[in-house]
């Protein structure tokens, strides 16, 4: 082979590269363009949002987030210490179709309180993040004010210890950070913290009933 017959060779050679390299840009194309028809996302990778037509999606695997399980939660206060957050991004929650509306609410009251009154002395929470309203005799409301609540589970465990369980723990997802590696996660004494699919971000109690603060 002389010398002109090698460079034919070559330049043939790079145009078939330069075809399958077209060729595979192409499929790329393709694909990225039946999963934006199947999915209607452009959103692949870290920032899927889990849209709801996430099921025919095959763009990627839909994202998780940490969650606690409340049912195996032992209420031992480390939430409230072992977020990176300042302010943990664990807050009680409050499903009030399960509250008994009690007068004598064993999630508000400090034990022995000798006067059911809102009185700062009163009250179990440290950080006054529990509001309580009358309702009708003998029934009263009660709400998290959640930008107060510290995610201490001293109101949870009053309510799951004498009264329906309607207070519990929730990480608050306009607050946590999704951390790779949850710090109390690693912790927590009841191995509550799991992943969940981001499309199901609470393990509420009483799914499908009024859940409020
Ligand atoms: S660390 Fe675990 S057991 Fe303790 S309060 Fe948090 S979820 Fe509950
Ligand atoms: S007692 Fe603790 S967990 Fe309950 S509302 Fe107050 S700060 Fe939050
Ligand atoms: S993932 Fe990070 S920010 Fe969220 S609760 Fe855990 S430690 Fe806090």
């Amino acid at each position: 082979m002389d010398v002109n017959e090698k460079q034919t060779s070559r330049r043939e050679v790079l145009r078939l590269v330069g075809r399958v390299g077209v060729l595979g840009c192409l499929a790329s194309l393709a694909g990225m363009l039946t999963g934006r028809l199947r999915g209607g996302c452009i959103e692949a990778g870290p920032a899927c949002k889990g849209c709801p037509d996430q099921d025919g999606c095959d763009l990627v695997t839909p994202p998780t987030v940490w969650q606690l399980d409340p049912a195996k939660c032992t209420n031992c206060g480390q939430c409230a210490t072992d977020c990176v957050l300042a302010q943990s991004a664990v807050r009680c929650f409050h499903t009030h179709a399960l509250c008994g509306h009690c007068k004598l609410c064993f999630g508000y009251f400090e034990p022995g309180a000798r006067v059911l009154s809102s009185a700062a002395e009163n009250q179990l929470c440290p950080t006054g993040a529990i509001q309580r309203r009358f309702v009708e005799d003998p029934y009263y409301a009660y709400t998290i004010e959640k930008d107060l609540c510290i995610g201490c589970s001293k109101c949870v465990h009053g309510c799951s210890m004498f009264g329906n369980g309607s207070l519990y723990l929730q990480v608050d997802h306009e607050l946590c950070k999704n951390c790779n590696e949850c710090s109390i996660a690693r912790r927590c004494p009841a191995n509550a913290f799991e992943r969940v699919p981001v499309s199901e971000a609470y393990l509420l109690k009483g799914q499908g009933e009024e859940e409020g603060n």
